[in-house]
């Protein structure tokens, strides 16, 4: 039996004739950047989030991005980030002239560590972006009272964790502004590159707009500098459409991670952790094992796609040489033992047993 890692043609496969409906109808209309169907996204998944605006852009870092300048961070800012996340979330601090420091993550949510942040604060530090890493909300509430305490701007960035709820309320709406990703192997993704930004603040809200569209309040009415951040009307056509299942989608994932609990319990691995009062949405399902490398092409061999998101932390990345990596020993731990098995919503049950049960020879 062969377990792929992702599946995304069998998800389009159950939803093909919406699909292609709706991508018909964009091509039909020629209008193929912004216009109504990218508006009409926009407000749904503002919407679906709890926020009062959605402003799409082009992809997740391009969102994080924006998200910064409207914050007005710039030269001579800090910007506090977790030390394991995909490069994004460190990339867009110095890509907007700031410098990203690194806070270690807690050893079971993985997600920024609330304790870290405040040894990480100076005078210069403007901004926290935790991340809801995996699908895990992180310590929004420690966080924010972090936050309020010392005068700092929160970018969440929910790029793996479309639908995750903390307290009962989605990520994307503790800090100013909350930043998605619509890659199409994100919980909700398109067929190429989307992003968005979230807010319920009416300013943030119009300066991320303009950023995103070179200034423009209206045609060739520039009322500051920005650059090209555009969402295309076939994604909105295609995001539509699958926002609809999103729910249903995750309910799956989160039962389908269950199951995995349920059935890898007992074995020599550590595994994740479930979010007890929130909603973790498990956009990937990472195991935490030795020798990991030679279980991956065990795995491999015996028809289980496995990946390793992360193999590095980032202040092991080149262009973070001037960090120390062991002062971040969680996430560097984490980087080397992480292994993530296949989950989607398609994913049968005979597939996971076939990956339980190679996990039990092999382990
Ligand atoms: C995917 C991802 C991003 C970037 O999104 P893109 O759409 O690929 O630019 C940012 N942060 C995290 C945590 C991600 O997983």
């Amino acid at each position: 039996m062969h377990v792929p890692f992702v599946e995304l043609k069998s998800q389009y496969q159950l939803i093909k004739s919406e699909i292609d409906e709706a991508m018909a109808n964009v091509i039909a209309e020629g209008h193929y950047v912004g216009g109504a169907v990218v508006s009409r996204f926009e407000s749904d998944f503002a919407k679906y989030v709890g926020v009062n605006y959605c402003i799409s852009c082009g992809n997740g870092t391009d969102a994080l991005e924006i998200a910064l300048q409207a914050l007005e961070i710039g030269s001579g800012d800090e910007v506090i980030v977790p030390a394991m996340s995909w490069i994004s979330t460190a990339e867009v601090v110095s890509t907007v002239g700031a410098k990203p420091i690194f806070a270690d993550i807690l050893p079971d949510c993985y997600t920024i560590d609330p304790t870290d942040i405040v040894q990480k604060i100076t005078a210069k530090t403007k901004a926290i972006i935790p991340v809801h890493f995996y699908g895990r909300p992180a310590q929004m509430d420690e966080i924010t009272d972090v936050a309020k305490n010392h005068n700092l701007k929160i970018v969440e960035d929910c790029a793996q964790a479309h639908g995750a709820k903390y307290n009962g309320k989605s990520v994307g709406t503790f800090g100013d502004l909350g930043t998605f990703s619509f890659y199409p192997s994100k919980n909700l993704g398109a067929f190429g590159d989307a992003g968005g930004i979230v807010t319920n603040d009416d300013s943030l809200a119009k300066s991320c707009r303009l950023i995103g569209n070179h200034g423009q309040e209206q045609k060739h009415h520039h009322l500051r500098e920005g650059r090209n951040s555009r969402m295309d009307a076939l994604q909105a056509a295609v995001l539509q459409v699958k926002l609809k299942y999103l729910e249903e989608w995750t309910a799956a994932r989160t039962s389908k991670a269950k199951y995995y609990n349920e059935q890898l319990a007992g074995l020599p691995v550590e595994l994740p952790v479930l979010a007890e009062h929130h909603r973790h949405v498990f956009h990937v399902y990472a195991i935490q094992v030795n020798d990991r490398d030679q279980l991956k092409r065990k795995l491999a061999e015996r028809g289980v796609d496995t990946q390793i998101h992360n193999p590095l932390s980032l202040p092991e990345l080149l262009p973070y040489q001037q960090f120390d990596a062991n002062d971040f020993p969680v996430a560097k731990a984490m980087a080397a033992k992480t292994l993530s098995l296949p989950i989607y919503p398609e994913i049968t049950q005979k597939q996971q047993d076939h990956v339980v049960a190679m996990l039990k020879e092999l382990l």
